[in-house]
């Protein structure tokens, strides 16, 4: 038992100083561009990590978190905020319908609006939790900026069309633009498209940027970059 503790000791002491290095690179790189190291958060993707590899995250001060599955974020995240009720959870994953209510009843942003079935359910779930609880999660529409038919996300050729949509018959408040860059090509392009549609479209918030290339996204606007690996080190592919 005793070197099983030391080990995680160990490893928790590598992810927060991962984190102190990550957190580092975005403020020189905001400062850099002229933003505010405080204009950009960091949402620490701990997708796969079980609770005893996110504590030492939570205890080095990060409290924004990301995960990509709602039955993963209900198993672990219920806990941990007992303990740290100010954590902020994001949901990057993509969403079914059918998880919508749990969806707004745990994550603070969600970043994954893709299709008009998800708004509708959104849009009749997201009064029902503001109602019981006051709260209401701020969305994000993904984009599929390389228009890959295997991911989610809407064509950019069509995303004016969806937030009208989205707006005028769901009656749903839309606050950024999130993407997802194909991994074989460089992701500035990317970034770049991204953050012009959203400029385009009067919408304050961009969720861009991993662990790879987290600090070109901060480059070229990025509101929120979504870090895993880099802190809490390698995922075993799933
Ligand atoms: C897993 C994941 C990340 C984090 O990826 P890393 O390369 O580990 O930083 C970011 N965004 C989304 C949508 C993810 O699924």
């Amino acid at each position: 038992m005793a070197s099983a503790s030391s080990t995680d000791t160990h490893s928790g002491n590598e992810a927060a100083g991962r984190l102190a290095a990550v957190r580092d690179a975005i403020a020189r790189t905001a400062r850099e561009e002229g933003r505010a190291p405080g204009d950009v958060t960091l949402v620490a993707v701990s997708k796969t990590f079980p609770a005893d590899d996110i504590l030492p995250v939570l205890e080095a001060g990060q409290r924004v978190f990301g995960e990509n599955r709602v039955q993963e974020a209900k198993a672990k995240w219920p806990a941990l905020r007992e303990r740290y009720p100010d954590v902020e959870l994001h949901l990057i994953g993509p969403l079914q319908s059918n998880k919508a209510r749990e969806a707004v009843a745990l994550f603070d942003v969600i970043h994954t609006v893709d299709r008009e079935s998800l708004a509708a359910a959104l849009a009749k779930e997201i009064p029902r939790e503001e109602a019981a609880t006051g709260r209401r999660p701020r969305l994000l529409v993904e984009v599929n900026t390389g228009l890959e038919p295997q991911k989610a996300g809407i064509a950019p050729a069509e995303l004016g069309a969806f937030l009208a949509r989205l707006r005028d018959h769901h009656g749903l408040k839309i606050e950024g633009l999130m993407c997802i860059p194909p991994a074989d090509e460089p992701p500035s392009p990317h970034f770049a498209l991204l953050a012009k549609l959203a400029h385009d479209h009067g919408l304050p918030l961009l969720s861009m940027g991993m662990s790879g290339d987290f600090e070109q996204a901060v480059m070229l606007g990025a509101t929120h970059v979504r870090v895993g690996s880099a802190i809490f080190g390698h995922r075993p592919p799933l």
